[in-house]
């Protein structure tokens, strides 16, 4: 009900968010999470619901407000150029597969045969070859693409100076070390990185033994943090991808539900199979500081230029091992203004109840970084286009459906009231932006309550009650 309006509503919706999100100069979060004192919306703050709550001190380690350089490389394009321009990416370089013609479909091909019925088997498979590379899933890459410190803008003086001093000593110690992640693409797009993530190829032992100011965390994935004052620089180890069947059964390192879902991650590998169990393409980049290198195993480069997030290998298994990917295509596609490619798009309507198996405390930390890093309101835009929104707040989701234009109108303002406090660099609450979210879904349990014979204001009181013990149930507020 909020994104498929009225096509000119949409596109003032997408302007807005674009203002709102996107055209902003890059301002740090300064501060600890505060109280909010600016919510303008004209329908009543949600105070009682506020009050009620009893929030974690839920921080966030630093945020970043974003401004996405559109002038970047690939020149000055639109949101709308750019996504025509991703769906129909490299068709100047390879021929697509043949069209049939006009009147025909694609099965009657010529004179209202099949295909394989009038097409020789060495054209097929010509053609197949010719596919255009947005139908398959990239394939894996054993050598990568090299850039040398020519082909890319990266420059040492930009990165953090404790990354580069955590990859240099696991080097000079032996090991493999690479900066990643969202760290080498943010860089790539002109933008602040939030962290930096090291990946190596010693155990993390084998890197807890080499620094003094270091721990080791995580036990569905375990990693270390090395502390260098209030920056911590996240080292993994190599991943591979899990052994299959009674291999894995019998392990202690590997661990999945029989949905697919991935349980334990601590299967050890070498770079190559690192980069292919990394989620997305953009996020599959290592930057070697020492030589400068940029090691590309997943066609990341290509979707940096074409703006688009892809998930590597088949959508639906990954999502499957892992639904929060779901929500991280989201959250990638909303900061840096990407087009979510439309094959890793396609599953997410189907699988976004996976969601409901997802420890909560892990969907309390994933929401804050949806709705506190400066683009809520167009990253809600994405998470109802996509059928995720209801997954995490089934309440409000209800609401969106029963009263449309309030809920709507409620959400959007808290969330438009979030993003200018972080681009003006003020303290945000996750309290506040929990009472928002869950506020339109209060009004019609209070009726429920009192068409039961209850005052007003013990059913208010009882309806914020039960709207958030429900909600704890889905994300531990
Ligand atoms: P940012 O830090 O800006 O939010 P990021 O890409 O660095 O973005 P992190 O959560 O810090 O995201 O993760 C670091 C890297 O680890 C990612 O870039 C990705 O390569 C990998 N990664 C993180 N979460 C997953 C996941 N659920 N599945 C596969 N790979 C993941
Ligand atoms: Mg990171």
């Amino acid at each position: 009900p909020v994104s498929h309006g009225k096509p000119g509503r949409a596109k003032q919706q997408k302007q807005q968010a674009l203002n709102n999100n996107k055209n902003r100069a890059r301002t740090n979060l300064g501060g600890s999470f505060g109280s909010p004192s600016s919510f303008r919306s004209s329908d009543p703050p949600p105070a009682a619901l506020l009050h009620t709550f009893s929030l974690h001190d839920a921080r966030i380690r630093s945020n970043h407000a974003v401004i996405i350089p559109y002038a970047v490389e690939t020149g000055c394009r639109s949101r709308r150029q750019r996504s025509v321009h991703g769906s129909s990416a490299n068709q100047g370089l390879l021929p697509s597969t043949p069209r049939c013609p006009p009147g025909s479909t694609s099965t009657a091909y010529g004179a209202g045969r099949p295909l394989h019925q009038t097409v020789h088997p060495m054209l097929k498979k010509l053609f197949k070859s010719f596919r255009s590379p947005l139908r398959r899933a990239p394939r894996p890459r054993s050598t990568p693409e090299v850039l040398s410190s020519s082909q890319h803008p990266l420059k040492r003086n930009e990165i953090s100076r404790h990354a580069i001093s955590v990859v240099e000593r696991l080097q000079k110690a032996g090991y493999q070390a690479y900066l990643v992640g969202g760290c080498v693409r943010d860089l790539l797009l002109d933008i602040d990185p939030k962290d930096f993530d090291v990946a190596t190829s010693a155990t993390p032992e084998q890197v807890r033994a080499e620094f003094r100011n270091a721990r080791v965390i995580g036990r569905r994935f375990k990693l270390v943090h090395v502390h260098f004052g209030r920056e911590i620089i996240e080292v993994a180890t190599f991943r591979a991808n899990h052994p299959q069947g009674e291999e894995e059964e019998n392990s202690n390192q590997a661990a999945r539900h029989e949905s697919g879902r991935i349980l334990r991650d601590n299967v050890y590998g070498t770079l190559e199979d690192d980069a292919q169990r990394r989620d997305f393409t953009i996020n599959a980049l290592y930057y070697d500081p020492t030589q400068e290198h940029i090691l590309d195993y997943a066609r990341g480069m290509h979707d940096v230029r074409n703006h688009l997030v892809r998930l590597i290998g088949d959508p639906e298994q990954r999502y499957l091992e892992d639904p929060v990917r779901m929500l991280r295509a989201v959250r990638f596609a909303a900061k840096l203004d990407f087009d979510i490619e439309k094959h890793s798009a396609a599953p997410i309507r189907r699988l976004a109840p996976m969601l409901r198996d997802i420890p909560s405390a892990r969907l309390f930390d994933e929401v804050l970084k949806l709705f506190l890093a400066g683009y809520a309101e167009y990253t809600f835009d994405l998470l109802i286009e996509h059928d995720l929104f209801a997954q995490l707040f089934p309440a409000s989701g209800e609401a969106l459906k029963r009263n449309p234009e309030y809920t709507e109108k409620l959400i959007r303002q808290a969330l438009i009231n979030t993003d200018d406090r972080i681009h003006d660099g003020k303290s945000v609450t996750p309290a506040f932006l929990f009472a928002a979210l869950l506020w339109p879904a209060l009004p019609a349990r209070v009726l429920q309550l009192q068409s039961k014979g209850m005052p007003p204001i013990p059913a208010m009181q009882e309806a914020a009650h039960e709207l958030i013990a429900e909600q704890c149930q889905r994300i531990a507020v």
